[in-house]
């Protein structure tokens, strides 16, 4: 039978990484199986619906570029693929499983369910419609008394399956209450659209969050009672904060298009976020989708939660990012110039060859170029460098001689500049490293910057490297 995976997200406004990850690993055990994946939207709760949400969904799975066979956009032959357009379907199969025996009517009103709960606050359905003869149930539905569908569940005994990754899960019948399967307004509840449609869509394997662990040998019994063969299950570990703390939509950052506006690549946080519960046999990290894709299996799934990393995550970014070929660079870094400093002021490619091998997102450009408008006072201790033996002093020195050296370069490139410095100090006995340290501080009065001496000296030409080395012997001369 040939696989069939789906990513059924409910369109709450968000695409959590949580989320993402359930579609990347129903996609990657689609793919690495020869499968097929199907999106499905699942609709049903109109209250929890957020405008917006389904095209938030689509323009994700987009971003990543994870292919879709079946989709309320793609179609196919199993649709409609968004739940709130298959009202009929599940009206038909819950009447036909009241028919089975494995649901009934219930036209309790709220009055009689609120009197249900007990001291706990806990309610749990009695079953009492299930009392209800057939000429009762005839009566009340011609009479038009509003009614829901539920669950029948046997009331002991227990139900069983055995999920791919948590092994056999057992829950006791009586645990479990009579759900409602379709509400008074006709539309179905998550626990049994889920059933119908994995179903009708041939749905060979359901990957999906830990939350629903224990409610699929509920769902098992609806199956049972149709006479249906359920699906294998995949269930997910958490995601977790930290150790005790889940990472939820509460914590804004976890929101994968943040991440984008962030200046992460999609096909690093895909990277990262296939690590989060998965790892290959391997020792390997670093891993496209097509890697993924071939090394995905079932077995590198882990039972327990992993915590979300970002610090890994902005690693395996830079991994990426000096990947990309310039002009993508230049592209995606655009933006970041144009919000910093330097927006507008010069041609831009200047920087790329210098930053590309240098950030960890893109986010990261607005400080590294901030060095080539913001220069001023700073402490002189930037020039302390204990293995080189520099300090400012040595900066003193270092500076004058570099302000002759780069006076007498006619011809003025990060070339003529490296052999000026190199030059000079060899002519003043100083060491080369004592030169570019001090150089570099003098020019950038910054204790990070994008690149040595010889590059800052390059972005910002001869004439600004000579004001800014004069500015900087005068500092030293100040508080020396
Ligand atoms: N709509 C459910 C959710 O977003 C999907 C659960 C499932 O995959 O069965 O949590």
């Amino acid at each position: 039978m040939k696989v069939r995976t789906r990513f059924a997200p409910s369109p709450t406004g968000f695409m959590h990484i949580g989320n993402l990850r359930t579609a990347l690993y129903s996609y990657l055990f689609a793919r690495h199986n020869g499968g097929e994946f199907i999106l499905r939207i699942e609709d049903t709760d109109r209250e929890r619906y957020v405008e917006g949400a389904v095209d938030l969904v689509y323009r994700t799975l987009e971003t990543v570029k994870f292919k879709v066979d079946e989709s309320p956009v793609h179609g196919g032959e199993y649709g409609p693929y968004v739940q709130s357009e298959r009202k009929s379907i599940y009206s038909e199969y819950a009447h036909k499983l009241v028919e089975l025996g494995g649901a009934y009517y219930c036209f309790c009103d709220k009055e009689r369910l609120e009197s249900l709960t007990d001291e706990n606050g806990n309610r749990k359905y009695d079953k009492h419609c299930l009392k209800l003869s057939k000429e009762e149930i005839q009566a009340k539905l011609d009479a038009g008394v509003p009614y829901v569908i539920r669950q029948n569940i046997p009331e002991s005994g227990m139900t069983s399956y055995t999920d791919l990754v948590y092994g056999q899960i057992d829950v006791d019948c009586a645990d479990l209450e009579d759900n409602v399967l379709l509400k008074s307004d006709g539309m179905p509840t998550y626990n049994f659209a889920n059933v119908i449609d994995d179903h009708l869509m041939n749905i060979t394997h359901v990957t999906r969050g830990t939350e629903y662990l224990s409610s699929t040998p509920k769902y098992n019994l609806l199956y049972k009672s149709f006479g249906w063969e359920p699906p294998k299950y995949i269930h997910l570990p958490p995601i977790m904060k930290d150790a005790q703390r889940k990472l939820s939509k509460r914590y804004g950052d976890a929101n994968f298009e943040d991440f984008i506006a962030k200046g992460y690549l999609p096909e690093a946080i895909v990277n990262y976020i296939a690590l989060l519960g998965w790892s290959p046999k391997g020792e390997v990290e670093k891993m496209d989708i097509d890697t993924l894709i071939e090394l995905f299996d079932v077995d590198g799934i882990s039972k327990s939660g992993s915590i979300f990393d970002e610090v890994k995550m902005k690693w395996l970014n830079s991994l990426y990012i000096k990947e990309l070929d310039s002009e993508r660079f230049a592209t995606l870094a655009k933006p970041w110039y144009d919000q910093s400093v330097v927006a507008g002021k010069y041609d831009y490619t200047k920087w790329n060859a210098l930053l590309q091998s240098r950030i960890e997102t893109f986010s990261d450009i607005p400080e590294k170029v901030k060095f080539m408008e913001e220069f001023g006072d700073y402490e002189l201790s930037l020039y302390d460098h204990k293995k080189l033996k520099a300090d400012a002093s040595v900066g003193l020195v270092a500076l004058k001689a570099a302000k002759e050296a780069i006076e007498g370069i006619a011809d003025f490139s990060e070339e003529a500049l490296s052999e000026a410095l190199a030059q000079k100090a060899e002519e003043i006995g100083m060491k080369k490293g004592q030169m570019l340290w001090s150089v570099r501080v003098g020019l950038t009065g910054a204790a990070v910057t994008p690149g040595g001496a010889v590059e800052m000296g390059g972005l910002l030409g001869k004439e600004r490297s000579l004001e800014r080395l004069d500015y900087s012997i005068k500092l030293i001369e100040s508080k020396l």
